[in-house]
C-alpha cells in the first residue's frame, strides 16, 4: 500500500486515521468499493449522505457553512483513507466547484438555498461550460443569455457536461453581451434548475462504455436574473476561478492512491510484482504520487491562507493526470496476456478491470482544460514565456 507518508501523523492524526479507517471498513458498501468509472446517482447518493451526516463530507469547507474546516494533515488522511478503502470519487461540480465559488461570490440568499443542499447531497450538480465550437477556446462559447426584465432567457447547446443528465442544477456561462469588445467581456454565470420548461438532455457514451456525459439544449429557456453569480457580464472571472479549483481537485490523490493499490494486485496474479525492472517503475510511480501528494497539500494549505493559487493549478493538474495515466499504463503492462480481457482480472482484494480503467484515464488529460492548454498556460503565465 502507497502511503503519503511524506507527512507523519502526529498523535491527533493517527488517531483520526484509525477512526476514519474503522468507520470506512463498517460503513462504506462493499458493491460501492473499487468502481473504475462512476457509479450511478442511486448508488453514490446514499454513500455521499453517509460521508455527510458523519461530518466528512466537505473536509475543505468552513465550519461557517457546514464544513469540517480540517486541518492539511486531516485532509490528506481522508483522501488517503478513502482511496485505499476503494471508495468512489464523489462528484466534485458542487463541493469542490460551485459551492467555494458561491461562497465568495453568491448572495446570501444563493448560499442559503443552495450549500446546504449540496452538503447533503440532496441536489446534484453539473458544469455547463464547453460547447461544440468551444472547448479549448472557451470564451468564445454562443449560447445566449438575453436579459428580459427580471429574467434571462437562455437559448443555445452545451456539451460534454459530466453528470448532466442525472443533475438537478448546472452552472452555466452564458454570452449576455454579444457586443463586448472582448469576447470575455459579454460572458455571465449563471445558476440553472435543470428540471424547468426548455431543457432537453441527452447522455453520452465513452470509450469506456460508461454514460459520463451528455448534451444539453436549451430553448427559450426563463431563469430569474437572481440567478446570477457575480455581476451581469463579469462571468468569465468567476468561471476562471472555478477553473483553478478544479485542477487543484484534479490534484487530489484520491484517485492516483486507489489506482497503484489496483496496479500492486494485478501485479501479484502473475507474479510481476518481484520483477526488478517492474518494482523500479512502481517506486518511481509511488514517488511521483507523493510527490503529486506534497503539491496537493501545500495547494490546501495556500487555499486555506486566503491565497489565490490562479495559473499555478494548471501545473498541477497536468502532474496529476499524466500520474495516473502512466499508473494505467503500467498496469496494462502488469496484466499481460489479460489486458485486454473484457472481463475483470480476479485479484487477492476483488476484481480489477484493467480494460476499462486505461480507457476511463485517457479522459483526464482533457476535461478542465487539455494537457496542451496547460502547458500553454503555464509557459505564458508561470514562466512568463512569449
Ligand atoms: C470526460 C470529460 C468530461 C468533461 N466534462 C465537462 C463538463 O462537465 N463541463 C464542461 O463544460 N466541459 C466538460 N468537458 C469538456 C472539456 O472541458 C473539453 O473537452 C476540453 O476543454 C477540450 O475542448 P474540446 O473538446 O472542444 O477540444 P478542442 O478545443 O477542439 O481541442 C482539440 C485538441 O486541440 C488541442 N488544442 C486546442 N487549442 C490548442 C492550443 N491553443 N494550443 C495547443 N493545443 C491546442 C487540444 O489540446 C486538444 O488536444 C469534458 C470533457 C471530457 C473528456
Amino acid at each position: 500500500m502507497t502511503s503519503l507518508s511524506f507527512l507523519v501523523d502526529s498523535a491527533q492524526d493517527a488517531k483520526f486515521r484509525l477512526e476514519v479507517r474503522s468507520w470506512m471498513a463498517e460503513n462504506l458498501p462493499e458493491e460501492l468499493r473499487g468502481w473504475s468509472t462512476r457509479p450511478p446517482r442511486e448508488m453514490i447518493q446514499p454513500w455521499h449522505h453517509k460521508l455527510f451526516e458523519r461530518g466528512w463530507i466537505a473536509p475543505h469547507w468552513p465550519k461557517e457553512y457546514g464544513g469540517m474546516e480540517a486541518s492539511i494533515s486531516e485532509q490528506l488522511i481522508l483522501q488517503e483513507e478513502l482511496g485505499h478503502a476503494g471508495a468512489p470519487i464523489l462528484s466534485r461540480q458542487a463541493l469542490g466547484h460551485i459551492g467555494p465559488i458561491l461562497m465568495r461570490h453568491g448572495t446570501d440568499a444563493q448560499k442559503a438555498y443552495h450549500l446546504p443542499k449540496m452538503l447533503s447531497g440532496e441536489v446534484m450538480w453539473c458544469q455547463g461550460y464547453s460547447e461544440p465550437g468551444s472547448g479549448s477556446d472557451l470564451a468564445s462559447l454562443q449560447t445566449r443569455g438575453e436579459v428580459d426584465g427580471e429574467e434571462i432567457v437562455i437559448n443555445g447547446q452545451k456539451i460534454w457536461t459530466t453528470g448532466g443528465h442525472f443533475a438537478d442544477w448546472m452552472y452555466a456561462l452564458v454570452r449576455t453581451n454579444p457586443d463586448a469588445p472582448k469576447k470575455q467581456g459579454g460572458i455571465s454565470m449563471v445558476l440553472i434548475d435543470l428540471k424547468i420548461p426548455g431543457i432537453s438532455i441527452r447522455p453520452i457514451m465513452t470509450i469506456a462504455d460508461d454514460e459520463e456525459f451528455a448534451e444539453v439544449f436549451f430553448d427559450d429557456v426563463r431563469i430569474p436574473i437572481t440567478n446570477l453569480v457575480g455581476e451581469l457580464n463579469d462571468g468569465w472571472s468567476v468561471a476562471k476561478a472555478l477553473l483553478a479549483s478544479e485542477r487543484i481537485g484534479n490534484a487530489n490523490p484520491q484517485l492516483a492512491l486507489q489506482c497503484l493499490d489496483k496496479l500492486q494486485r494485478v501485479a501479484r496474479v502473475n507474479g510481476t510484482i518481484e520483477d526488478p525492472v517492474f518494482q523500479d517503475k512502481l517506486n518511481k510511480l509511488e514517488l511521483d504520487v507523493l510527490a503529486q501528494s506534497a503539491v496537493f497539500a501545500h495547494a490546501i494549505q495556500q487555499a486555506k491562507s486566503g491565497m489565490d493559487i490562479g495559473a499555478g493549478s494548471s501545473f498541477m493538474k497536468i502532474v496529476a493526470t499524466e500520474n495516473i495515466q502512466r499508473i494505467a499504463d503500467l498496469m496494462f503492462e502488469a496484466a499481460g496476456q489479460y489486458a485486454a480481457d473484457v472481463e475483470p482480472i480476479a485479484t487477492d482484494e476483488g476484481p480489477v478491470d484493467v480494460s476499462v480503467l486505461w480507457r476511463e484515464v485517457r479522459r483526464i488529460t482533457i476535461y478542465a482544460g487539455s494537457s496542451e492548454i496547460q502547458r500553454n498556460i503555464t509557459a505564458k503565465r508561470v514562466l512568463g514565456l512569449p
